[in-house]
């Protein structure tokens, strides 16, 4: 039978090893961490802290390797949140999205709980070891095929050979794999890093009683129009009535101080003062989290000339965007999709790899132009220069934005290309077209479209 061995637990390792799973019982999951027993923090994943919004992409992409995990996510107390009717969302050019609902929804809850269910769902389904406190050292092969990891267990120090006929690299933001492949001989391009200097600072709230369930996702995008850095936020609403709330700011916005100045960050210094006014009278539940893992990375893995056989790298490894955008966790389940297709058409063949690999670096394409040329409009943004397809990007991205502010269709179809639960191709449907030529149906109220329950909560006031 083949085996599978995969490098990092986390949401791209974990959906490698169930794309994997229908089609050999002899997959390994090497993880750094010792997994905890439930939906709780670990070092490996710092990022947990903040809002993770698994998109309306990312829910698609999961139900299609993990069928069932999202109702186990709800029952878990997970938030479904449908495009629309459950989302606020304020795009950089300043008109409120229309909230005509439609029948995509993504996933609010936390890091830790997301990853728990899928872990427990895998284990059910069996066919996984899962070797933790373990990591690898180096690749097995050479320049033409990859046939295993030496790792080593770090408790003892002791190290070992594990033989498998593909190994995925799955190990996040801080994955070796360049340096590993240079090793052996195989060139691999430089990354590609756009980096807007985003900064992060989380805040936990107690959701205010009676908004516990039914409460928008709010997202308010920095306004990058100007050129000069922003601030922008989000409210995320997760399990046990709470909220995870972020503020952020590109490369020159002064970042809230301290646990104080948070409240007073999300009031004044994002384009909207919807979130500061919702937390006016919200109970914090920890104090302010930061950080700054936001640059746009991606290697161009598809470019090396002669990739080896049995090897793949997959979910950020190979493309970690600004997570300011909410991708990270759609592109991680994108990457798992090629391979389940891949897996289905050939079983595991440790000769696709190549194969794999472009069309896993194919599927973050999208992602990574609409992440970038957002962040290029920031005039300190490193690595690089908008293009003339990112201005044209963003030029007409506006004007769809301003006409999905009063075209409910047009809002549909962006939010879904946003959120990865389409191709961008679809930003060339005839309703999205005729809007950008058309503009708006009126002017935008500029006020954000809360319903009159909503609104109660503005005023610290509870309306019935
Ligand atoms: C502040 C912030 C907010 C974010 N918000 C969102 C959001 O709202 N929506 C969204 O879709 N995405 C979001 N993301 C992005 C998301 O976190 C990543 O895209 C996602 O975690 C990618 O999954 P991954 O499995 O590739 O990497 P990770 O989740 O980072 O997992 C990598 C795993 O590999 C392990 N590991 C690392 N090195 C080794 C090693 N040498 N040996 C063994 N194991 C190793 C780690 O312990 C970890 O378990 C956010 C990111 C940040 C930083």
């Amino acid at each position: 039978m083949s085996s599978v061995l995969v490098l990092g637990g986390g949401f791209a390792g974990l959906l490698a090893a169930a794309a994997a799973s229908p089609y050999t019982g002899e997959i390994t999951v090497v993880e750094r961490d010792a997994f905890p027993d439930g939906p709780q923090l670990r070092r490996g994943q710092p990022q947990a802290r903040h809002p993770h919004f698994l998109a309306p992409g990312g829910v698609l992409g999961l139900e299609r390797l993990l069928p069932g995990t999202t109702d186990r996510l709800l029952a878990a107390g997970a938030k479904r949140i449908g495009v629309g009717a459950d989302l606020l969302f304020r795009p950089s050019v300043g008109a409120w999205l229309d909230r005509r609902a439609t029948d995509r929804f993504g996933i609010g809850c936390s890091r830790q709980l997301l990853d728990h269910v899928v872990r427990e769902m895998i284990r059910e389904r069996g066919g996984v070891t899962f070797r933790s406190e373990c990591e690898p050292v180096s690749l097995l092969g050479d320049g033409t095929a990859i046939r295993g990891v030496r790792v080593r267990e770090l408790r003892t120090g002791t190290t070992e050979l594990l033989e498998a006929d593909l190994v995925i690299d799955a190990t996040g933001r801080g994955s070796q794999a360049g340096q590993w492949l240079d090793h052996l001989g195989i060139a691999v391009p430089p990354a590609q890093i756009v980096d807007s200097g985003h900064a992060y600072a989380t805040r936990v709230y107690r959701a205010i009683p009676g908004a516990e369930s039914g409460f928008p996702l709010i997202l308010i995008q920095a306004d990058g129009r100007s050129g000069n850095p922003s601030g922008n936020a989000n409210l995320l609403p997760v399990e046990d009535g709470r909220w995870i709330v972020a503020v952020g700011g590109t490369r020159g916005m002064s970042m809230p101080g301290g646990d104080d100045e948070f409240l007073e960050f999300a009031r004044h210094r994002v384009p909207d003062p919807l979130i500061g006014e919702v937390l006016a009278e919200a109970e914090p539940l920890s104090g302010t989290m930061r950080s700054r893992s936001t640059a746009n990375r991606r290697y161009r893995f598809d470019r090396v000339r002669a990739w080896p056989c049995g090897f793949v790298v997959a979910g950020d490894a190979a493309t970690a965007t600004n997570p300011v955008y909410g991708q990270g966790l759609s592109v991680a389940a994108r990457s798992a999709n090629v391979l389940r297709a891949a897996f289905g058409a050939r079983g595991v063949d440790p000769t696709a790899a190549d194969r794999i690999q472009r069309s896993i670096c194919r599927a973050a394409r999208d992602p990574w132009q609409m992440a970038t040329s957002q962040d290029l409009q920031f005039r300190d943004t490193e690595g690089g220069r908008p293009t003339a397809l990112d201005r044209w990007q963003l030029r007409y991205g506006d004007r769809v934005f301003q006409a999905a502010s009063s075209r409910p269709a047009v809002a549909a179809i962006v939010s879904e290309v946003m959120f990865l639960a389409r191709p961008a191709l679809a930003m060339g449907h005839p309703a999205v077209v005729t809007g950008a030529l058309l503009g708006p149906r009126r002017p935008a109220p500029g006020k954000p479209p809360l319903t009159t329950w909503e609104r109660g909560f503005l005023a610290g006031g509870r309306v019935a």
